[in-house]
């Protein structure tokens, strides 16, 4: 007979990193909240949080959105201090927020993140096709250059959302466990 053990829960800090109008604070509503407004939505708070349950483990995600630090240069390392997993979005309709994502990159792996944190890279605005300047393809490819992990997503419709916090979920749970 299999005696269920109590399940424990673990506090996962996620941070949001990418160029200005990228989709951070649309996505962090999107985790936080199952909702997108058409007006930038700052995230009055200091972070949203959202439960997920894995089988063995839940965990609550806090969702930490920049303030306005939106270049590497501004963003203080508190902002990630602690992170388990930083979110680094472009947006697909705009190649040179791609540029910028892979410059980030640089900068990060230089001196802010330590090694355990889980880096996603994220292509939203999938929604917008018509107007689409980087190729799923592209992206795929630099994540597997740096070792990441790549979804594309849409803050917009909600598409891959859920999937991708249940990913995370996963490996941030593999990383800390
Ligand atoms: P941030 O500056 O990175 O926090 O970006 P925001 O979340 O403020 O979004 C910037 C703009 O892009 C806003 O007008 C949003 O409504 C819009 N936006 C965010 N995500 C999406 C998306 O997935 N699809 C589309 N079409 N627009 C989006
Ligand atoms: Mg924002």
């Amino acid at each position: 007979a299999s005696r269920r053990r109590p399940v424990q829960t673990l506090r996962v800090k996620m941070v949001l990193l990418g160029s200005s109008g990228v989709g951070k604070s649309s996505l962090a509503l999107r985790f936080g909240k199952d909702q997108f407004r058409s007006t930038s939505p700052t995230v009055g708070c200091a972070y949203l949080t959202r439960m997920v349950h894995l089988s063995d483990v839940s965990l609550r995600f806090e969702i930490w959105d920049t303030a306005g630090q939106e270049t590497y240069h501004s963003v203080t390392p508190l902002y990630y201090r602690g992170a388990h997993t930083a979110l680094l979005v472009y947006d697909i309709s705009r190649r040179e927020t791609f540029v910028r994502a892979q410059l980030w990159l640089k900068e990060l792996e230089k001196q802010y993140i330590p090694g355990s944190t889980v880096i996603w890279l994220i292509g939203n605005k999938g929604d917008l096709s018509e107007d689409r300047q980087v190729t799923e393809q592209e992206g795929r490819i630099l994540a597997d250059e740096r070792n990441l992990f790549f979804t594309e997503t849409s803050a917009l419709s909600g598409d891959q959302v859920t999937e991708l916090l249940l990913m995370i979920a996963h490996r941030v749970n593999e990383h800390m466990g």
